[in-house]
């Protein structure tokens, strides 16, 4: 597909097309990664997936074999059951000279020095205003501005897309990734007219032919509307979104009754989502996923699904948009 667009964010990052898959824990393997990459996007893979740091670098080298184009490698700053060692995997991403670090949750100002000793081109994902100018203060080169409609973290202000893409807009000069609710060609053009230059796909991205899902999961949410989402952990100030099943019912549930972590961590423990996503044992866990899930409606290839949206965008832009022009 040729291109279509071209931004700060693909000039910046050396890809064709605007369209970056956001980090998600167990899914961003080197396959869907390199599969986005050689699509013409950005893959990322997710560092706390490979929970070692040889993990990563295996998962990096494994990604560079199957693509020579750009991916990058996420680092989610969250609270964790068990402590991560984010300086030895920030030693990984050093030594490997990857050009693109996406962080994520957490101020990473931290950590800024030693990734971008690196060289690397940071991108951090937040979910305010405020966390946007804080990234750019401490030399982030992009934000990733996330939605409440997000899968996964949508942090604790319930701030839309609509609203939350152009006020960040207004308040930053670095190139913004639009993120949260996005999943076809009328997200991205949408985007692009909100003051974004690219658009992050999650859930839209897990159900594609390359995606390590098992099938049970891409079926479900191929199967669930946008009402099939809900928050869980919100008593924790971690609010999470995720598939509605017995398990995130079950959660908010127990924290209505004071529940906090311990007697959580049992169901909603990451370990439990990998078995899911491996197993497909889909009750078991909970599924991040965005309201973007009810505009999932197939599975198909990493690249099927890159030409179809950039194919739809380039009509609706130069088409339907140009037309409604008097
Ligand atoms: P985990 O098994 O360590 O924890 C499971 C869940 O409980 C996570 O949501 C975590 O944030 C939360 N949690 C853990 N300890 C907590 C505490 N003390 N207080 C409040 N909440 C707590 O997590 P994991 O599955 O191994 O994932 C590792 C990291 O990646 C976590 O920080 C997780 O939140 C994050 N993650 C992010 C996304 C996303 O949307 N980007 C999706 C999945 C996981």
């Amino acid at each position: 597909m040729k291109q279509v667009f071209t931004t700060r964010v693909t000039e910046g990052l050396g890809i064709e097309h605007p369209i970056i898959q956001g980090g998600m824990m167990w899914v961003s393997q080197p396959e869907l990664v390199a599969a986005v990459s050689e699509a013409g996007g950005l893959g990322v893979l997710t560092a706390l997936t490979f929970e070692t740091p040889e993990g990563l670098a295996d998962a990096i080298s494994r990604t560079r074999a199957l693509t020579k184009r750009p991916f990058g490698v996420n680092l989610t700053f969250l609270p964790t059951l068990v402590p991560k060692d984010y300086g030895s995997l920030i030693d990984v991403i050093v030594e490997e000279g990857v050009g693109i670090v996406e962080t994520a949750g957490r101020n990473p100002e931290p950590y800024m020095e030693r990734i971008k000793a690196g060289g690397a081109q940071v991108i951090h994902k937040c979910t305010s205003v405020r966390f946007a100018k804080k990234a750019e203060a401490i030399g982030c080169d992009y934000v990733s501005i996330d939605g409440c409609e997000c899968a996964g973290h949508p942090g604790e202000d319930d701030i839309t897309s609509l609203v939350l893409i152009p006020l960040t807009a207004d308040a930053v000069e670095i190139p913004l990734i639009a993120s949260g609710g996005f999943a076809d060609a009328r997200g991205l053009v949408a985007a692009l007219a909100l003051g974004a230059e690219a658009m992050n796909l999650g859930t839209r991205f897990v159900a594609t032919k390359e995606s390590p899902a098992h099938i049970n999961v891409k079926n479900w949410l191929v199967e669930a509307s946008e009402t099939d989402t809900m928050f869980v952990m919100r008593s924790l100030r971690n609010t999470e979104r995720v598939l509605r099943n017995e398990v995130a019912e079950k959660v908010v549930e127990l924290e209505s009754q004071g529940a906090g972590i311990a007697e959580l961590a049992p169901l909603v423990s990451g370990k439990n989502g990998l078995r899911m996503l491996k197993d497909g044992e889909i009750e078991i866990g909970l599924m991040p996923a965005g309201q973007s899930v009810g505009l999932v409606r197939d599975i198909p290839t990493v690249s099927e699904l890159v030409n179809t949206i950039m194919e739809e965008a380039e009509g609706i832009a130069g088409g339907r948009l140009e037309g409604m022009r008097v």
